[in-house]
């Protein structure tokens, strides 16, 4: 009986990347294969799915090609195949450099792989294998972006937007239900889009009015907002439906107008702070996460302290910040990168430190209230989870004092007794 190949998917990136390595060990699984993600130790294949999105992440790929090319002259892995973005932008370069590596393929045409490991690849299956505790999932409503953003390289590697249909999603969350999941978390590059190059109009609403129909499903999270075109009947939505987590992901990226005019964003600050503020009004406990990106080129101080005051004044509940990176074919590489490296994380900084008071503020805000929270993980004398106001992996947690009658994947009403930073402490009630 001959011995089934053991392939190790490393996923690397985002959680659009994820989904797409789910896809590829759903499908694998199926064949003569054993199939581990992420997983440490030797292996026959390992598929390292990339990411090419900026420079940080591209050198971590990089790193990981080579990390695993190494392994292989140790014997330690029989094959390296390289996927995903980085390979979709630099195949041609990269074979060169890197000789080591067995194979290259990209994002646009995933049955090659299938073809080299010489699977049947079933084109349409949404079969995944889920990666994330069981409790949550990941759901991609949409592939690529049709907006041209200055400084982003994603619409060159992942190219024109393409929605999913509601029923092939409403499918696939009503599987994911079936197997246990109870959050949902809408990813797309630009949730805002979703369904105008089906029906040339935001379906984003109509998605969401199916998806609370979905049994088993708790709570549905947005990520990866865009201004320009948000549909506000979702505000409505997320008002009314309690399934709709009063949560919401809306990269800004800037809010300077001759800033958001360089980045080709296609919004001012006049709309976006109308968009926040009819969140504000119609949602008054939503929680806004937004990204933004400092060190632009061209970015003078005024307009890195118009940044600065606007996050002081906005008082986001979540905020991450990026330093801008030159990236070949955009828009924005033509562009002299006029702020040193370590301008940028200067900036970068200040804006964080800013972000951290708030942020403990708030959390103090929080302390002797109850919250619905799902119990993502034991950790020491805790039980650690979520309220639907926090996104796994990148917002606050909150750390419950253990009680026998807790179990992970539920949902209790935790009091919060004390609050970090970036963390809240309470017990179940
Ligand atoms: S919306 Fe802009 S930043 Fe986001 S993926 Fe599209 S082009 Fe890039």
């Amino acid at each position: 009986m001959t011995s089934k190949k053991h392939i190790n998917i490393i996923t690397l990136g985002c959680s659009k990347n994820l989904v797409d390595s789910e896809k590829i060990m759903g499908q694998l699984q199926h064949g003569p294969f054993r199939i581990t993600h992420d997983a440490d130790g030797p292996s026959d294949i390992v598929v390292i799915n990339t990411c090419g999105f900026i420079g940080d992440a591209k050198e971590e790929s990089i790193d990981t090609i080579l990390q695993y090319t190494e392994a292989k002259k140790q014997g330690l892995v029989q094959e390296v195949i390289v996927t995903g973005c980085l390979s979709q932008r630099y195949k041609d370069a990269l074979q060169k450099e890197i000789p080591e590596a067995d194979a290259w393929f990209g994002v646009d045409n995933p049955s090659e792989l299938f073809t080299y490991l010489k699977h049947k690849y079933n084109e349409g299956s949404q079969e995944r294998l889920i990666t994330t505790p069981s409790h949550f999932a990941y759901l991609k409503i949409a592939e690529g972006c049709d907006r041209t953003c200055s400084f982003c390289a994603i619409p060159l590697i992942r190219g024109k937007f393409i929605s999913r249909s509601v029923e092939s999603l409403v499918e696939e969350a009503a599987e994911l239900a079936r197997k246990g999941v109870k959050e949902i978390l809408l990813i797309a590059q630009d949730l805002s889009y979703y369904g105008f190059d089906l029906e040339k109009r935001s379906m984003l609403a109509d998605l969401l009015r199916e998806l609370v129909k979905v049994s088993g499903i708790e709570w549905i999270r947005l990520h990866y907002a865009y201004p320009k075109n948000f549909p506000t009947e979702v505000i409505d939505l997320m008002a009314k439906e309690p399934k709709i987590c009063r949560y919401l992901d809306i990269p800004l990226q800037h809010i300077s107008d001759p800033v958001l005019k360089s980045m080709r964003r296609n919004t001012d600050k006049a709309s976006t702070l109308a968009l926040l503020e009819a969140f504000r009004s119609k949602v008054p406990d939503v929680a806004l996460r937004t990204t933004l990106l400092v060190g632009y080129p061209g970015e003078t101080m005024a307009q890195f302290e118009e940044l600065l005051a606007f996050v002081k004044e906005t008082r986001f509940e979540r905020l991450g910040v990026f330093t801008y990176s030159p990236e070949e074919g955009t828009k924005a590489f033509e562009l002299e990168d006029t702020i040193s490296d370590k301008e940028k994380q200067k900036r970068a900084d200040k804006i964080m430190e800013a972000q951290q008071e708030i942020s403990f503020q708030l959390n103090q805000e929080k302390i002797g209230k109850t919250f619905r929270v799902l119990i993502d993980r034991e950790e020491d004398d805790y039980f650690v989870g979520r309220t639907e106001y926090d996104s796994p992996e990148v917002d606050n947690e909150v750390y419950v004092t253990k009680q026998d009658d807790i179990v992970t994947a539920e949902f209790y009403s935790v009091r919060i007794t004390s609050a970090s930073d970036f963390d809240l402490f309470g017990e179940k009630i």
